[in-house]
């Protein structure tokens, strides 16, 4: 394993994608990235992972490098704190991450806009959260509502695209 798949896995475990889908990126085996992940303890729960990965975040680079350029910065202690080392670094990050991506929520299927992302798949937290774990737990009662004519809310695209798949057979 490089020191690049190495960044990979933690980069992208802290964005809460599942080892599958890592093993795919990096061209590693399912297991070798799992075993690697349960070593540096990244196998917890993805939100649990990206509160961790804003802390580091935070700390490490925020307000301690610039963060176009890389350069370490010179804070003063008053007035506030600096994230460029220059006017121009602070133009072309915003250029960069500033730009607006349209995309399709995954969990309500709403149109979501992503700042300087193009491969966010949720409108929020609360999408992610229920588009993981509703699967098994809930479908069950969405069945129910449906069958009782209830309106369901944010039915979850997955699941939708079944009903209607099943309907057209
Ligand atoms: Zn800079
Ligand atoms: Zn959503």
């Amino acid at each position: 394993m490089t020191n690049g798949q190495r960044q990979k896995i933690k980069m992208l475990r802290y964005q809460g994608v599942g080892y599958g889908k890592i093993a795919k990126a990096t061209g590693l085996s399912r297991d070798s990235v799992r075993n690697y992940c349960v070593r540096e303890g990244l196998n917890g729960y993805a939100t649990e992972l990206v509160t961790e990965y804003r802390k580091v975040m935070t700390e490490e680079m925020l307000f301690v490098v610039c963060l176009n350029c890389g350069m370490k910065l010179e804070q003063n202690n008053c007035g506030r704190k600096r994230k460029y080392c220059s006017l121009s670094c602070k133009r072309e990050w915003e250029k960069d991450h500033r730009t607006a991506y349209v995309l399709n929520c995954e969990y309500c299927g709403k149109e979501f806009k992503a700042l300087g992302v193009g491969w966010r798949k949720y409108c929020s937290q609360e999408c992610y959260r229920r588009d993981r774990f509703w699967r098994e737990e809930d479908a069950a009662e969405v069945a129910q509502k449906i069958l009782q004519f209830k309106k369901v809310n944010h039915l979850p695209v997955w699941l939708r695209d079944l009903l209607l798949s099943d309907a057209e057979e």
